[in-house]
């Protein structure tokens, strides 16, 4: 749900540098302040944390109060080349909605007309030919669910949720990544973790009423490019125990920070909307020179499409 922000911003721009030096902010009953960017805006009370502000949090403190906290659109591209990158993610995007279509009954008869770039053909034809093994189970597709975390809520949005007879669940999660990125990393990023600990926090409607098992979920990325070699995480209570601890321990220290640093991984400002703002360059990263530097444009995923939209 996104967050009503009750300031509009202004930017004023010196000539020699393109970041703002003063906001004028609007408040929406009509009378106005200007900052010099001291002035601390507050996270609202109500925000529901969810794993891309989580990881933007864990990648850099200051992404996440200009994203989340200040609101700051900022107009720098990501990576180069820009168009590219653009032309990649809108098939990512459309990839979702075929394969969500798929999954609900369409028949590829009706949606291969929608397959009209390489890309997406590739894709398509890698998906039709995989056997998810989804024969037995019952499947929720770009589902949302949201728990309480301490006095907020986390919320985490579901490719396709399979639940197999016996309780065990599997999550599906599709990647159009350019290169597969190694299972470490991937165990590693934000978006594992929420899916994992939300799943058994908030499934029970899933199961009959009945809370998953840790020991029962387990979260498959299937890589669009790589069909045969997707990543298979499993989960147990222990872990499942100590992963809760530690988000909440996030949340609880994003509210009560009162200073947000810059990452020190300067590597990430290359491809961060941010960079000119943060003095951190001008230029964007090159995709192709990219490795495994979290992204939050290129991986187009339910969540994100579903964050756009609303
Ligand atoms: S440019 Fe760098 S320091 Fe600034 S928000 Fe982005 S990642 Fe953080």
């Amino acid at each position: 749900m996104k967050q009503v922000f009750p300031y509009e911003l202004i930017f004023f721009h010196s000539l020699k540098q393109d970041r703002p030096e003063r906001v004028l902010a609007v408040k929406l009953d009509g009378t106005e302040t200007m900052s010099d960017h001291t002035e601390q805006l507050k996270l609202p009370d109500s925000f529901t944390f969810s794993q891309s502000s989580l990881q933007d949090y864990t990648d850099c403190p200051r992404r996440f109060q200009l994203r989340y906290i200040e609101q700051l659109h900022w107009p720098a591209v990501e990576t180069e080349p820009v168009k590219e990158n653009e032309i990649r993610q809108q098939e990512g995007q459309l990839f979702h909605r075929l394969v969500q279509q798929h999954l609900i009954g369409i028949g590829p008869e009706k949606l291969n007309a929608l397959v009209n770039t390489a890309n997406l053909e590739r894709w398509w034809v890698n998906f039709l030919h995989t056997d998810f093994k989804l024969v037995d189970s019952r499947k929720f597709t770009e589902l949302t669910l949201s728990t309480p975390i301490g006095e907020n809520r986390l919320i985490a949005k579901y490719d396709l949720v399979a639940v197999q007879p016996g309780g065990k669940v599997i999550i599906y999660d599709w990647k159009t990544y350019k290169k597969r990125p190694r299972d470490e990393w991937m165990a590693a990023r934000l978006q594992t973790r929420v899916y994992q600990a939300t799943i058994v926090q908030a499934g029970a409607y899933l199961n009959d009423g009945i809370p998953f098992e840790p020991e029962g979920v387990e979260m498959i990325y299937w890589y669009a490019e790589t069909p045969s070699d997707p990543a298979h995480f499993s989960y147990d209570t222990t872990f499942y125990k100590r992963e809760w601890k530690t988000l909440t321990g996030f949340i609880s220290e994003i509210k009560n920070h009162q200073h947000f640093p810059l990452t020190e991984d300067e590597r990430k400002c290359a491809y961060c909307t941010y960079r000119s703002y943060c003095n951190r360059g001008i230029e964007a990263g090159n995709a192709e020179d990219m490795e495994e530097i979290p992204l939050t444009g290129t991986d187009a995923n339910f969540e994100q499409i579903a964050e756009i939209e609303y």
